[in-house]
């Protein structure tokens, strides 16, 4: 089926229309028409080869909400006219620990991942969302609320779940002390997560404009960390500190804003950033990672928004404006996730 889409040709090249093809549904895939992709900067580290690896035509995009418009003849939990997502993967292995764990984001042969990846079969090319149409297999789509507006709720799909996993796989409890460093699109659905989870949450960003935001979203405290003695005046205070920043970075400084015994969890994907062994050793403090979130949790994290409004901020755009889009979201400027209106590429 030709498909309406904007790709990145090169590494260095802006994004231009690109027309690409999306399989026939076979009996267990669906046909989405997609409404709204929200612009993860994941989209641009990627766009611009920064971790190495690209593959080009790339179509960028997995924060995908749509609508089904057609249904593979074996298909039983979706039908036409549902109110669909599609997240950072479409497909792996479903027979490893990970997979039969429902991790399948940690498959142990391979992930298909949105864009910039391949199907199971390891050589036909995934495309993501910058585009009015995607096929995906059924059992990797997740059911939108109806309860919050799709263009807010799209961008839950990656920055949501990247965010609400690491919160409740390290047990943050009401009352804990978190810190959310980096107030961008992770940074801000953290915010309203954590504190959804009854958490106090301190905002740690390098944008001190950001402070009324940042209490608007919900923080109890907001750290401009351009202020050095930042660092010095709040050591050992947060039992759990998520990091979000795109951008490299030392995390030693943070690190030892940890508790003893507490934990730093790295979500945020510069290429290379520095750590030192002693931030670590001196309070048994744990650096831990973690990527985004299997579908049953990725559906649990959907439903947890519903319930408690969370949502994201958002900027609406037509996808001409994608490539100043990219551009300033690099520059920290967007409060706080671009999200494409795909009816501007029909
Ligand atoms: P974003 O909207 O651009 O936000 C990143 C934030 O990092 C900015 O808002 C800014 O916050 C901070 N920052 C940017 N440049 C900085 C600099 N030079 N120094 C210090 N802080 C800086 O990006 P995003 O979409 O939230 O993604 C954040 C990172 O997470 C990216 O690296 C992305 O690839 C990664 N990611 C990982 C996963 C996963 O599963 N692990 C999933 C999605 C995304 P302040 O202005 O508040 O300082
Ligand atoms: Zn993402
Ligand atoms: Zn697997």
């Amino acid at each position: 089926m030709k498909t309406p889409a904007y790709a990145a040709l090169a590494a260095r090249a802006p994004l231009v229309p690109f027309p690409i093809d999306r399989r026939e549904p076979g009996p267990h895939d669906v046909v989405i028409d997609i409404r709204y992709c929200g612009v993860c900067h994941s989209d641009i580290h990627q766009v611009r080869d920064e971790w190495g690896g690209a593959a080009y035509p790339l179509v960028p995009g997995h924060e995908i909400a749509g609508v089904v418009s057609r249904a593979g003849s074996a298909v039983t939990r979706w039908k036409v006219g549902d109110i669909v997502g599609v997240g950072v993967f479409v497909d792996s292995c479903r027979r490893c620990e990970a997979c039969r764990a429902g991790e399948e984001q940690y498959c142990e042969r391979q992930v298909s991942w949105t864009y910039n990846s391949t199907e199971q079969d390891g050589r036909t090319p995934t495309y993501g969302g910058y585009a009015t149409r995607i096929t995906v297999d059924e059992a990797y789509l997740l059911r939108m609320p109806a309860a919050l507006p799709l263009e807010r709720a799209a961008p839950l799909l990656c920055a949501g779940i990247t965010t609400y996993s690491p919160l409740r796989h390290f047990g943050v409890r009401p009352g804990d002390p978190v810190g959310i460093v980096g107030l961008g699109g992770l940074g801000h659905v953290a915010v309203r997560l954590a504190k959804a989870m009854g958490a106090h949450v301190t905002v740690l960003s390098h944008s001190p404009g950001k402070r009324a935001d940042a209490l608007r979203l919900g923080a109890d405290d907001f750290l401009a960390t351009t202020d050095a003695t930042v660092f010095s005046r709040n050591l050992k205070r947060f039992t759990f500190i998520l990091d979000t920043v795109s951008a490299a970075h030392s995390y030693d400084p943070y690190i030892e804003l940890v508790r003893r015994d507490g934990v730093m969890v790295l979500v945020g994907l510069p290429d290379a950033s520095p750590l030192g062994a002693p931030a670590l050793v001196n309070a048994r403090r744990r650096l831990a990672g973690s990527n985004v979130g299997g579908i049953r949790e990725t559906q649990e994290m959907l439903d947890f928004c519903a319930q408690h409004g969370v949502m994201a901020d958002v900027e609406v755009i037509p996808i001409q404006r994608i490539n100043e889009a990219h551009d300033r979201a690099v520059q920290s400027d967007v409060r706080y996730r671009f999200v494409i209106d795909l009816a501007s590429l029909t």
